[in-house]
């Protein structure tokens, strides 16, 4: 096969893979040339020639003839000659591999100069310190690559020459000075290498590209390359192109130019430029002199000339641009005004820039809306939707964690949810920090700017609640040592006390000392624009898991269709609530039940009816209660006095009742709608609720308001039989009274292996399904959401498993249940609306699958609603 391949503008041999055989520098140079844009002549030797040498240890046979008759070519094309008596024929070599490898030999450049064609190349330019200051540069980077030759030994030596030469400027000042440093050098090299500087330039040529070869063997390349998985047996490319000299006069200079304005995301050119000439000889060798604003040669506000046509380039760029079909970044060289692209990419950029360049490619009729949906990484916008750290580099970061909730908060360390209220009530800004959280600190969690907890995973309590109400989180610190009697945090030596400020990164799951500057997002603009685009495509709806007007607002203006989950019991702990609780759980019989949630009925009433008006028509589903009901209660000796205390009871007494209530197991007892069961008054309660507000509501607005109750945790046809039988009574019961009929649905929720395999059963007393990936989660792999973070971190770093199947669905096994339980549900009930309210409805990975398997919406949180939109739209392309 063919090892050489050559390219010149207009004309390029592109092998089959270019980008394996030609390496990522030969392949888009012969991209570019074949666009027939400017690119310097020259050949790339492919990555076949580089594995046989790595088998030889040399070059492999007829390589060098090969070579030889491609710097022949190139001699044709520039009309200039290798060793040339005039117009010498001088080289760049650069090498590169399929994909970036560091260790990898550096660029070579000036090939072809030695002590005759450095004094013909003077003579030529007219310029003795140009000629002579390339050929220095040629050979220590010769010696460093082929002789392993230190850059640091060349100074010592410049310098030594200096003061035996006596010049007075940064190098020699004339050519007798110049070739008594290179002579100097020569002997160096030879003392030290044993061998002498090539003089013929087809071998030094020859000897740099072995060379080259030879650095895929370096260790920090191979043990790169083990890092990353990239095969051995791969391979470099080695690409050889005519000089260009841009470092030499005023009619040079080197740049890098975009495609576009990234602040617009519009088609413009922008980039920067530093001319040649003194500005690049005044700094070391290779580095760039002042920079100006490539934009400002174009609108005519820069300072100097461009030595070439601006709006050639510009056309350039953009020509690449339309073929690419995405932002580029060019790298450009401008010799004697002659303009040479050198290397080009797909641009890098930041997730808000890459927002606004898919919708200035739309705009631009670049590309199509769905093609620009593609472009944008739903799960990069988290970062966009939630306060980011601005400068990073200054902080020191004392602990990490899982990133439970992302986004960036400062403020005050405190250890209760009381603290945290009364210094919020001050003024001040608070993170809550405990060693992990329970439903009675989500008052504090409201308070606070954010929430960090020593222990639990990205599905713990503490976690969900953060991601719901949309405060950054960080859980699972577990080198941070808590002791809130002390009020100490304690990250190794330091001691950080309450009221100290730290800062938590939700996004990253870092801990930083002090405060941070941080920069607040909205939904709005050309990010609009994009979510404009996504829904036009998607099938799926988007939903969102609420249980506050305030959450609900926020998940309306990120563009929810309805909620899918409102998590009642939220609502018990908020202000005064918590002891009529208290009381209805604590209450010695069903008497003493019914009248605390008498108490609670008008407060619940009042948040659905808030919920209804905000959702405006749109779907609510509500979900009865569904935690153990000792997770309301008092913990700890001087909590207890105080409610007993309170009750007018003994602490004795509430201790005894407190007891009865405990459960080993509490994930797994009595819970959803286990408790419905037991106590029906609670769903007597809640339904009766529902349906006023529903009424109340719908009056208010004139909309219709059509509740959909959820019934948690069910396994047992008979159960949600039973629960659905008690919501039906209740509906009638309300609708008599109220002399109105109201229209509403009843479901359940799906979150245990039994409610799949019976789903068939289960879906003829359902009018929805909503997947709960928590507890399915949990319970198909018997793994506790809550003590998860103990060892799945380790499973992920050794490999065990990919992702955490709390976070992104794990299709294998949970997923293919999700699956069977959607087929069977479809088969009693064809008509049955399906949906997903666990945290892998927030997941794009997850989201993928479930648009596969037919779901018909997913609810996440609020801020998550955005990211779901994009991912619902991406999987449907
Ligand atoms: C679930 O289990 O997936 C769910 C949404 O319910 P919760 O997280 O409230 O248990
Ligand atoms: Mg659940």
């Amino acid at each position: 096969a063919k090892r050489v391949h050559t390219f010149r503008q207009g004309a390029a041999e592109r092998p089959a893979d270019a980008l394996e055989a030609l390496g990522s520098k030969g392949a888009n140079l012969a991209l570019l040339a074949a666009l027939d844009l400017p690119v310097p002549p020259g050949f790339t030797v492919a990555s076949a020639a580089s594995r046989e040498a790595a088998l030889t240890g040399e070059l492999p046979p007829g390589l060098r003839v090969e070579i030889g008759a491609a710097v022949a070519w190139l001699e044709g094309v520039t009309g200039r000659i290798f060793d040339g008596t005039e117009r010498p024929l001088l080289l760049a070599v650069r090498t590169s591999a399929r994909t970036p490898i560091p260790g990898l030999a550096e660029t070579v450049l000036d090939v072809g100069l030695n002590d005759r064609t450095v004094e013909t190349l003077a003579a030529e330019l007219g310029d003795t310190g140009f000629a002579f200051r390339s050929y220095r540069r040629f050979i220590e980077s010769f010696a460093g690559l082929v002789f392993g030759i230190d850059a640091a030994d060349f100074e010592d030596m410049a310098d030594a020459e200096k003061r035996a030469s006596r010049w007075s400027g940064a190098e020699p000042g004339g050519p007798a000075e110049w070739r008594a440093l290179i002579a100097r050098y020569h002997a160096f090299i030879e003392a030290t290498a044993g061998t002498v500087l090539p003089q013929t330039p087809i071998e030094q040529l020859m000897r740099v590209v072995e060379a080259s070869f030879a650095s895929w063997r370096a260790p920090i390349a191979r043990s790169f390359r083990a890092l990353h998985a990239i095969p051995e047996n791969t391979g470099l490319s080695v690409t050889v192109h005519a000089m260009i000299f841009n470092e030499r006069d005023q009619n040079s200079g080197t740049g890098r130019a975009r495609s576009r304005d990234f602040a617009t995301g519009r088609a413009r050119l922008t980039g920067e430029f530093a001319l040649g000439g003194r500005a690049a000889a005044d700094m070391r060798f290779g580095e760039i002199g002042p920079v100006h604003d490539l934009a400002a040669f174009l609108d005519g506000r820069a300072s100097i000339v461009f030595p070439a046509e601006i709006e050639t380039l510009a056309a350039h760029v953009a020509r690449l641009e339309a073929h690419v079909g995405d932002a580029v970044e060019v790298d450009f060289m401008v010799g004697d005004s002659e303009l040479f692209l050198l290397q080009s990419r797909i641009a890098k950029r930041s997730p808000a820039e890459a927002v606004r360049i898919a919708t200035g490619l739309v705009k631009d009729g670049i590309l199509d809306e769905d093609e620009a949906i593609l472009r944008v990484d739903p799960a990069s916008l988290d970062q966009l939707l939630h306060p980011a750290i601005v400068h990073r580099d200054s902080l020191e970061v004392i602990g990490r964690g899982r990133p439970a909730s992302p986004g960036a908060a400062s403020g005050e360390i405190v250890f209760t949810p009381h603290d945290a209220q009364r210094r919020v009530a001050e003024g001040r800004r608070v993170i809550l920090v405990r060693n992990e959280t329970h439903p009675e600190d989500i008052h504090g969690m409201h308070v606070a700017e954010g929430v960090l907890t020593i222990r639990g995973g990205t599905t713990s309590h503490a976690a969900v609640v953060a991601r719901g109400i949309g405060k950054p989180c960080v859980t699972g610190a577990g080198a941070l040592r808590l002791d809130p009697a002390a009020g100490l945090l304690k990250a190794g030596n330091l001691v950080l006390r309450v009221g100290d400020t730290i800062t938590i990164d939700g996004s990253s799951g870092e801990v930083i000392r002090g405060g941070a500057e941080l920069e607040h997002p909205s939904l709005a603009g050309e990010l609009a624009l994009l979510m404009d685009y996504a829904d036009r495509a998607r099938r799926m709806g988007v939903r969102t898991n609420a249980d506050t007007p305030a959450e609900a607002r926020a998940a309306r203006s990120f563009g929810a269709e309805g909620i899918g989950l409102c998590r009642t019991e939220h609502m018990f702990f908020l202000g005064d609530r918590v002891p009529v609780m208290r009381r209805m759980i604590l209450a010695p019989d069903e008497e003493g039940r019914r009248a605390a949630l008498a108490e609670l009925l008008p407060f619940q009433r009042s948040d659905f009816v808030e919920l209804f008006e905000i959702m405006a028509g749109l779907p609510v589903t509500i979900r009865l209660l569904d935690p153990p009901l000792h997770e309301f209660l008092p913990k700890g000796e001087a909590e207890i006095a105080d409610v007993a205390a309170k009750f007018g009871i003994e602490p004795r007494v509430l201790t005894e009742r407190i007891a009865k209530l405990e459960e080993f197991n509490p994930m797994l007892g009595h819970r959803g709608c286990r408790l419905a069961i037991s106590h029906p008054e609670i769903v007597e309660v809640q339904a009766r609720a529902i349906f006023e507000a529903a009424i109340e509501a719908g009056e208010r607005s004139g909309a219709t308001v059509v509740p959909e109750i959820m019934v948690p945790l069910v396994g047992l046809k008979a159960e949600l039989d039973y629960v659905k039988a008690l919501v039906d009574e209740v509906a009638e019961l309300v609708m008599a009274e109220r002399g109105r009929s109201i229209d509403y649905r009843v479901g359940t929720m799906i979150e245990l292996p039994r409610a799949i395999v019976r789903a068939d059963a289960i879906a003829e007393g359902a009018d929805f399904f909503s997947f709960g990936t928590n507890d399915l989660t949990q319970t198909v792999f018997g793994i506790s959401r809550d003590d998860a973070a103990n060892f799945l971190p380790t499973y992920e770093r050794k490999g065990i498993i990919a992702r955490d199947p709390f976070q992104s669905v794990d299709v294998e096994g949970v997923g293919e249940l999700i699956a069977l339980g959607v087929e069977k549900a479809r088969r009693t009930r064809p008509e049955i609306v399906l949906g997903v309210c666990g945290e892998q409805g927030g997941d794009p990975a997850s989201i993928a699958f479930f648009e596969q398997t037919g779901l018909d919406y997913v609810s996440c949180s609020p801020f998550r609603v955005p990211v779901a939109r994009i991912a619902a739209a991406q999987a449907t392309i």
